[in-house]
């Protein structure tokens, strides 16, 4: 058996599409234009670059793009100064700190200070606990993106035998309530799970959001099975080169499931165009207009 490749690029397009289409009816017919406010504390490369993409994309949508870059050594109250200053700037209608921050920044208390409703990233406590109770909330973009493909894929979800491998406040905890709330039987699998072999062969859907290259392999999965593979590890090759890889064993995953994400090319271009809903469902919240179909959980 060999797996349908379920393609994030192709669906990560449309996705962009219909943002930007969005985008274009609240510009003709109500004159808005939203708004994205990236603040980007220090020089990490990785970050850099995620800056640099989400700025493009947001352009490329239609919408605009407010990148605020600020030395390594800004003080807490200056960040905390400057996303006061955008959660009241009307022409801002998403605001993302992009994490990691450095050491001397509390995370916790940065990300709470941004106002909810402009929490794009979906990490505030206030978007946490309206997820976790079933209530509209932002919801973080990467379990959002593989709820999109889940949905795309299946159809409908209910029913359904979930594993979510990963816990983490970003990915895995979003992903299983994510999936709880479409009705889906979730069980959360972390690095202290007793035989998660046999825990992930039980599941219809698996998630995988761990973090070691390669650590989920064929053997491991129902036969039929959708594997999403959320996992982004670069590991080194012959002649000192590096490659992508995910948390699945892809070749051996593929021969066994029923369809798999592949890495790169999957959940990773989710994330960006998920963003971009966001920002577009939280300028229609603030404006009290319908919010875009197909674009939130
Ligand atoms: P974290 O490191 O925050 O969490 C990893 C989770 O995996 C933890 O809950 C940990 O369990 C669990 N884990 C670690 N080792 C094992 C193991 N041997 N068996 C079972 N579970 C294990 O990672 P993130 O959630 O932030 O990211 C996960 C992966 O997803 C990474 O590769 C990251 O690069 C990628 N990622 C990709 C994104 C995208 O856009 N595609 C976006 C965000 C992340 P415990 O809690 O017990 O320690």
């Amino acid at each position: 058996m060999s797996a349908k490749v379920i393609d994030g690029k192709a669906f990560a397009a449309t996705v962009r599409e219909k943002v930007a289409g969005h985008v274009a009816r609240l510009k003709a017919d109500h004159g808005i234009t939203p708004g994205l406010a990236v603040v980007l504390v220090g020089e990490d490369p990785a970050s850099q670059v995620y800056v640099r993409s989400k700025g493009k994309q947001t352009v490329e949508v239609g919408m605009n793009s407010y990148e605020h870059k600020l030395p390594a050594e800004t003080s807490e109250a200056d960040l905390l100064a400057l996303i006061d200053q955008l959660n009241s700037d009307p022409t801002v209608h998403g605001i993302l700190v992009q994490l990691p921050l450095p050491g001397h920044l509390n995370s916790d208390l940065v990300i709470n200070s941004i106002s909810p409703a402009k929490d794009v990233d979906g990490f505030h406590i206030s978007n946490v606990g309206l997820l976790g109770t079933g209530q509209k909330s932002m919801v973080p973009c990467t379990p959002l993106g593989c709820l999109m493909m889940l949905r795309d894929h299946h159809g409908s979800l209910p029913g359904m035998n979930a594993v979510v491998i990963g816990r983490s406040n970003i990915v895995g905890k979003p992903m299983a309530q994510l999936l709880l709330n479409d009705s889906c039987t979730v069980t959360i699998a972390h690095s202290r799970t007793k035989d998660i072999e046999a825990v992930v062969r039980q599941a219809d859907i698996v998630v995988a959001a761990v973090g070691r290259p390669e650590m989920v392999k064929g053997t491991w999965i129902k036969p039929g099975a959708t594997v999403i593979d959320v996992g982004i590890n670069r590991i080194d090759i012959e002649g000192g080169k590096t490659r992508l890889v995910g948390d699945c064993d892809y070749d051996s995953c593929a021969e066994v499931a029923g369809a798999i994400t592949p890495v790169p090319g999957g959940v990773g271009p989710m994330t960006i165009a998920c963003l971009l809903a966001n920002t577009v469902t939280a300028c229609c919240r603030a404006n009290g207009l319908a919010e875009p179909e197909g674009l939130t959980a």
